[in-house]
């Protein structure tokens, strides 16, 4: 009676840290929506996986049947090993972290977002022969339970999540190209109807005692889909996919949960995957794209759009003269993009910033949502410099603002300002919503050459006759125009 109490306090105190950590996800998760909390935000949802895993490792109990038909509550072993694990795995995140660049955070979030669904992969293929044995001791004539489901769901979907996470990540660091040709979205298909067959068949298999082999092809299928599933995708249509891949690691994770009934597990996979499925319909939106088409992969089928203006010619603007149009503006708006990340010119983009409305000009950020290489990264980007938030105005406001706009200064952005979303039916961007930068008075682009921008087409808002460009990397063309300001 002792240990029986003993075992339901022990697993109270569990079940209450695990709670805690829910509570702590959630505020986290608020906090993360402000730049001004993020950082804080991002603690207190750590500090609940840390409370989670210790309480864990302390408290859990499994009971055991001995030989002599009575139970024995025992707690966790491979203690060690867990430890190391832990200790290697907070190291690498740590090194990471510190190390990585602000333009290749985007590809690190792939890599990590990659581990969780290989984790949450593993976690089934350890389980599924576990239960397999389990159901032929009993001689069950099927394994359609909720074990069962929860195992095969949460290996196929973050088996296509890790495979599709490492896909994107060659991506975005530039190691792969896109795969597009039309026959891939037959594949795609194919595999697809392939996995969901194969699912139900293994379902209702009888179980048989160590006969894995559906298991392990049924793991190899989800890797398989998930590469041929990003493989076409490419162009501007990333963002989509990766918001998509980080909410299937959190369903794939709350399969894990469910089938260990560890409810912190649960929850953290349950919030995982749907911001990471309400992210995917924001970006969606904003680039105007159905999530059908990303999940058959039809994405960048289209002709590679865009034609080269050889015969037109481009404008080039002084810094004495853009110095002098900028300070003579009312109102300005800057559109920051990824070469401003790149340049790490966010601090010189302030100072001009501060410069300018010192004199009495009226300057905003006009932010496109898919603008840098990771959704929010012009936000991050721009708080890490102190640029006021309320100064960052979204997309479709800017563009209502644009008409009464006398300069826009876009910095190392291109696709996000191509007008070929608008009017070239043949672009692979056609349709994604553009800040307008036409719409303003005059427009000047900093960018160091007339080379293209993640989508690999050209911009003919380079060569029109409102714009006129300023060569150079951003970071040393932004020193300079401060100076030239300074100095009028
Ligand atoms: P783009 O990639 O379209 O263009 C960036 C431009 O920056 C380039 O044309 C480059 O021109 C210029 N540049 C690079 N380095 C410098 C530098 N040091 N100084 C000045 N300019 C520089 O960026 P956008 O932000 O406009 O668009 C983002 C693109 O990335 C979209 O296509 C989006 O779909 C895609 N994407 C976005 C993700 C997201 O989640 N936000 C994720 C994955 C992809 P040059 O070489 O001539 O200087």
């Amino acid at each position: 009676m002792e240990t029986f109490t003993n075992l339901t306090s022990q697993l109270s105190i569990l079940e209450f840290s695990y709670l805690v950590a829910s509570i702590l996800f959630i505020l986290g998760l608020k906090k993360l929506s402000h730049p001004a909390t993020a950082r804080s935000g991002n603690l207190w949802a750590a500090a609940g996986m840390g409370a989670a895993i210790l309480f864990t490792i302390l408290f859990h109990k499994t009971n055991v049947q001995l030989a002599d038909g009575t139970y024995e509550s025992k707690g966790i072993h491979n203690i060690g090993w867990i430890v190391v694990a832990l200790a290697i795995g907070s190291f690498v995140g740590w090194y990471a972290s510190v190390k990585v660049k602000m333009t290749a955070m985007p590809q690190m979030v792939s890599i990590f977002n990659g581990m969780g669904g290989a984790c949450a992969a593993l976690i089934s293929l350890m389980e599924f022969p576990k239960m397999q044995n389990h159901f032929a001791s009993l001689d069950a004539s099927h394994m359609l339970n909720g074990e069962g489901i929860a195992i095969l769901l949460g290996l196929m979907i973050g088996g296509v999540s890790f495979a599709g996470s490492m896909i994107a990540f060659g991506k975005l660091d530039g190691r792969i190209g896109d795969i597009k040709h039309p026959v891939l979205r037959i594949v795609n298909l194919t595999f697809l109807v392939v996995m969901l067959v194969a699912l139900v068949l293994i379902l209702f298999m009888k179980p048989q005692t160590d006969n894995n082999l559906p298991i392990y092809l049924f793991a190899v299928a989800a890797l398989v889909y998930g590469v041929t599933f990003v493989m076409p995708i490419g162009g501007a249509d990333m963002p989509v996919v990766i918001s998509l891949l980080n909410s299937f690691t959190g369903v794939a994770a709350a399969m894990g949960g469910f089938l260990y009934g560890n409810q912190a597990m649960l929850t953290g996979g349950i919030l995982v995957g749907s911001s990471g499925t309400i992210l995917t319909i924001l970006m969606c939106n904003a680039m105007n794209r159905s999530l059908l088409n990303v999940i058959i992969g039809a994405f960048g089928v289209a002709g590679a759009g865009g034609t080269e203006a050889a015969d037109k010619t481009v404008k080039e603007i002084s810094l004495s003269d853009a110095s002098i149009l900028l300070s003579y503006s009312q109102k300005i708006f800057i559109v920051p993009g990824y070469g401003l990340a790149v340049a790490q010119a966010q601090h010189l983009c302030h100072e001009l910033d501060n410069l300018l409305t010192s004199k009495g000009v009226e300057v905003k950020y006009a932010i496109h949502p898919v603008a840098g290489r990771m959704p929010g990264h012009m936000n991050v980007l721009l708080a890490e410099a102190d640029v006021p938030y309320e100064k960052l105005v979204e997309m479709e406001d800017a563009n209502n603002e644009m008409n009464n706009t006398d300069v826009v200064i876009v910095i190392g952005a291109n696709d996000v300002v191509n007008p070929a979303a608008e009017d070239d039916p043949s672009s692979p961007i056609y349709g994604m919503p553009i800040i307008k930068a036409l719409d303003a008075k005059n427009i000047i682009v900093m960018k160091r050459s007339m080379a293209a921008g993640y989508a690999a087409i050209p911009n003919n808002l380079f060569y029109h006759p409102k714009n006129r460009m300023l060569f150079g990397d951003a970071k040393a063309t932004l020193q300079k125009l401060v100076a030239e300001i300074k100095s009028l």
